[in-house]
């Protein structure tokens, strides 16, 4: 099982690049073990992200993509393409079971996970309380139906993007790493974990000394432990940080690329910069590729879910 992203800002990017960038971060991932594996790439907004997702090997994803009527040659000058191998724990290998998952019925949260929640059940029942209907046998599908519920229940105060992550993330029990976008958030990407692996890895032509930004709701000072591949070549990620931004003096954002994975393989073919997640981290990259990184921490006064739900 495996988790890989591709993520491009401010560069010219087309179609058959990005879905060969997938297809071939997944083909990396591959000895990890999968079953199934599926795709949602860029469209032209949120909401035209493409789903396509198949059984068995990787290879199987690639000739179901190829017999799609996509035109490969669309460019995206800012766009989040997010991928997935899947090793079944819960439900049978199927298409409707395979990442990425979606909130139903608008599709406005999408996600795919590796690991396993283990108080799916309990969040399930609490769901179809409220009127939700869950279309797969996954654990994986209350995290797309939480966020849509918690999303709901702050309308008329809207929450940004990772204040929703973390108020889905911290009620939900067992293993994961996750990627996360959203029709809410357009170009933004959440990227959480909890004992699954998760990698960052960055791209960019530009310097990367770039300014080390307090995070206003990062409660913890140690937020990353940078860990590069080669330290020599890439000295700003042998610092703690918690956030970055690659906005440039005169205030334009630089081109940017990024390549998230469960495993090193899928990204030193692309970048040597990379950061590894540790637990509890939540990582947000905004619409203008801008990197946060917040610690998650249980006993912080967000509402909780339950709190809401007794309402
Ligand atoms: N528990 C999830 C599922 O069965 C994710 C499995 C995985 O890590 O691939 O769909």
């Amino acid at each position: 099982c495996g988790i890989f992203a591709y993520l491009s800002y401010f560069v010219e990017k087309d179609r058959k690049y990005i879905t060969d960038t997938l297809l071939n971060g997944l083909s990396r991932l591959e000895y990890r073990g999968y079953d199934s594996s599926g795709i949602a790439i860029a469209g032209d907004t949120e909401e035209e992200t493409v789903i396509i997702k198949q059984v068995g090997k990787v290879s199987a994803l690639r000739a179901l993509v190829d017999s799609q009527d996509l035109d490969m040659s669309k460019t995206y000058s800012v766009q989040t393409s997010i991928s997935h191998t899947r090793w079944a724990t819960h439900g049978q290998p199927s298409p409707v079971n395979a990442h990425p998952h979606r909130s139903s019925p608008e599709n406005e949260f999408t996600i795919v996970h590796n690991g396993i929640i283990t108080n799916y059940k309990e969040i399930t029942t609490l769901l179809r309380n409220k009127g939700y209907v869950f279309e797969t046998d996954t654990d994986t599908e209350v995290a797309a139906k939480l966020l849509k519920y918690v999303f709901d229940s702050q309308r008329g105060n809207p929450i940004s993007f990772p204040d929703l992550a973390k108020a889905v993330i911290k009620e939900l029990e067992g293993a994961f790493a996750f990627l996360i976008k959203s029709v809410h958030y357009p170009g933004q990407i959440i990227a959480a974990r909890r004992g699954s692996p998760l990698l960052i890895g960055i791209k960019t032509a530009e310097s990367l000394n770039v300014d080390f930004v307090d995070v206003e709701f990062a409660e913890s000072t140690t937020s990353v432990a940078a860990s590069s591949i080669n330290e020599e070549k890439a000295p700003a990620y042998a610092k703690r940080a918690q956030s970055r931004t690659f906005t440039r003096a005169d205030g334009t954002s630089q081109p940017l690329e990024y390549f998230l994975a469960s495993d090193p393989s899928a990204i030193i073919e692309h970048t040597r910069r990379v950061l590894y997640l540790e637990d509890e981290d939540i990582a947000h990259i905004s619409d203008k590729g801008d990197l946060h990184i917040y610690r998650m921490r249980r006993d912080d006064g967000m509402s909780s879910i339950r709190a809401t739900s007794r309402t």
